[in-house]
């Protein structure tokens, strides 16, 4: 269980749900450029309304490579946010200690604490292809 007050998971709630939305809006004026109206329909529920069913894994499906930066961003934030329904969030997964709430501000997402994150950081340099 996370060291995260109430009020702060709120606000990091919030703060997922609103990149979230930003992430949906991008991509449904991706899809509508390049006129797949029909694929829209499934943008216009919002996230949850299909059961458990990953509305990033149904994207994915359109295998549509200029949306893959936007799905692996939703991804994340979906998991973020079942990490938060699971009272997981703000642990790190590597060493399990908390994730500091400033930290967590700057990246919703962030799956570790700032000392692994580096080290992973230093470990996907040396492969040649650093992911936050
Ligand atoms: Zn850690």
């Amino acid at each position: 269980m996370s060291a995260l007050s109430p009020p702060q998971l709120k606000q990091l709630t919030k703060k997922l749900n609103e990149e979230y939305q930003a992430l949906l809006r991008e991509v449904r004026e991706e899809l509508e450029n390049s006129g797949n109206q029909h694929r829209i329909d499934l943008l216009n529920q919002e996230p949850g309304d299909s059961g458990d069913e990953s509305l990033a894994n149904a994207l994915a499906d359109f295998n549509l490579s200029i949306l893959d930066r936007h799905i692996d961003a939703m991804r994340d934030i979906e998991a973020a946010l079942q990490r938060i329904k699971n009272g997981e969030y703000g642990v790190c997964i590597d060493c399990g200690e908390d994730v500091a709430f400033p930290r967590l501000m700057a990246y919703p997402t962030a799956k570790r604490c700032i000392v692994c994150q580096e080290q992973r950081e230093k470990q996907y340099a040396q492969e040649g292809h650093p992911k936050m």
